[in-house]
């Protein structure tokens, strides 16, 4: 069994087939959580977890590129078209309110981009700040909540451990997460290590070298994903989808000389460790 700690069944490119999908993967043995990146995607994602007795969950959060900062522009979900993000500003009641599903399990993705900045430096303190406040939020509806945080971050490890460090001091909190598609340096995944957090690993491994950082990762803090419908892994090619995260697996253990039973078995505990809602039954 494997479990797909991050996946985006809930966004438009599956909007006619989700059901389709989640059925082979289920057959596949493979389960997995959908991701919200903005109130409409986290709802969603909360609906279609509630449609399965198990192995479909639901994480719930506001992206950083989805902040009211006026300039973000992102693909397309699945067409390669320059496309304006829809917008939002955080509310924490209505977040609050679709936490209230058992098939809930996170927070996320939440987290820092700076991938897309604006160029004078008073906009872009202004940008760092929102998206830090917006973080933070969302960091307190977590430890309310009990949850877990599903961290997404681009380019601004330094602050995100910086609020980690300092305003939230994860160690003393209740804060645990995971800090999905981890491309930083070993430096810094040293420190998010010693924070108690998991490092999230998807078919971005097939594209950067990470093999260093994934030998001295503890196996025990290793997780893995697809972030599909992006990133898909080789051998497959167009839109990614769930089940494919046993190739990340595949990857994953021969980089860590262990075999392929061992590597899901060890990350599928990691993430019922992690998300322990996992482990409830509901029906
Ligand atoms: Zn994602």
């Amino acid at each position: 069994m494997l479990i797909d700690t991050h996946a985006h069944l809930n966004f438009n490119g599956y909007k006619g087939d989700f059901e389709e999908v989640i059925k082979r993967t289920l057959e596949n043995n493979v389960w997995m959580i959908n991701i919200g990146t903005q109130y409409d995607t986290s709802k969603k994602a909360v609906e279609i977890a509630q449609n399965y007795p198990q192995g479909v969950y639901a994480s719930i959060g506001l992206h950083p590129i989805h902040l009211e900062t006026g300039l973000v522009k992102i693909k397309n979900d699945t067409e390669e078209i320059e496309v304006k993000t829809r917008e939002e500003e955080f509310d924490y009641e209505k977040y609050k309110n679709l936490a209230k599903s058992k098939k809930m399990v996170a927070i996320g993705e939440i987290g820092l981009d700076y991938y897309y900045k604006p160029k004078t430096k008073r906009k872009l303190e202004l940008f760092k700040k929102k998206q830090r406040s917006v973080l933070c939020q969302q960091l307190k509806l977590a430890k309310e909540l009990n949850l877990p945080v599903i961290f997404h971050c681009r380019i601004a490890h330094q602050d995100l451990i910086e609020v980690l460090n300092s305003k939230f001091k994860i160690q003393n909190s209740k804060i645990t997460g995971v800090i999905h598609c981890f491309t930083g340096t070993w430096e810094q995944a040293g420190q998010y290590l010693e924070m108690g957090l998991y490092l999230g690993f998807n078919g971005i491994i097939f594209k950067l070298n990470l093999d260093e950082i994934i030998k001295k990762t503890p196996l025990e803090r290793i997780l893995i994903e697809t972030d599909c419908p992006y990133l898909t892994p080789p051998p497959m090619v167009g839109r990614n989808e769930p089940f494919y995260v046993r190739y990340i697996a595949e990857r994953i253990a021969k980089v860590k000389n262990l075999s392929f039973q061992d590597l899901s078995k060890i990350t599928t505990e990691n993430a019922k460790r992690l998300f322990t809602r996992l482990n409830f039954h509901v029906y």
